[in-house]
């Protein structure tokens, strides 16, 4: 029994903060959701593999796509392009699956206007300091005019966490994980996503008692 309508969840946080962790601990431990996969047009990090972590495409394809109406939703995110195709969305949903969507806080605020029941969570670093350290750790982004760019933009990103539903903070990653799941959990128990489940139980009830 479970008839349930899709959700579509939306993690974002600045840089850093952990979001592509903590996506993929949910991923691995609550079944029915999955992450769309989005379109940019930066250059792959040595991890990544196309058609895994990204579609990475160049700017006249993604320009296409912009043309063809293909994205919910799109962004310019630290100098390059990124969108979540409708395709995807759809994919996942048709399938019977929750879609998470891991996209900034201007995504964000678009997925808002076009779904309105997406669930919106903001991933937050315990402090500044934390944040720094953890960009400085990161492979390729070193310190310096990147870095300074980056904590520019996260402040502007952090200033946005009053328009999400949730708020996490990333301090003690286990807790953080146990909060997303959570969430997820809480937001599938909703009235209205469990409404056609208890409406035929209901209606089972009701067809035996005339039965009767
Ligand atoms: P990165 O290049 O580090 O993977 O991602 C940079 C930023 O772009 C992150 O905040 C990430 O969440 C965001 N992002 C990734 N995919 C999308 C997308 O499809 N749309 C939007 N608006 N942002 C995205």
């Amino acid at each position: 029994m479970n008839d349930a309508i899709p959700a579509s969840f939306v993690v974002s946080a600045p840089s850093g903060a952990g979001k592509t962790s903590l996506a993929d601990r949910l991923l691995a431990g609550v079944s029915n959701i999955t992450r769309t996969i989005s379109h940019t047009t930066r250059t792959p990090r040595s991890h990544e593999t196309d058609g895994v972590d990204y579609f990475f495409v160049d700017r006249p394809a993604f320009e296409a796509t912009v043309a063809a109406d293909g994205f919910l939703e799109w962004a310019t995110v630290h100098c390059h392009l990124y969108g979540t195709p409708r395709a995807e969305i759809e994919r996942i949903q048709l399938g019977g699956n929750d879609a998470l969507m891991v996209i900034d806080v201007q995504g964000a605020a678009a997925v808002r206007r076009m779904l309105p029941d997406a669930v919106t969570i903001f991933v937050l670093p315990p402090s500044r300091k934390a944040l720094i350290e953890r960009l400085d750790g990161r492979d390729g982004l070193g310190g310096g005019e990147g870095r300074a760019e980056r904590l520019r933009v996260a402040e502007h990103e952090i200033a946005e966490y009053v328009s999400y539903d949730y708020v996490i903070i990333n301090d003690d990653f286990e807790l953080a994980v146990q909060e997303l799941v959570a969430i997820v959990n809480a937001e599938r128990c909703r009235q209205r996503r469990r409404q056609a489940d208890a409406e035929q139980l209901l209606a089972d009830f009701r067809a035996a008692s005339a039965d009767a």
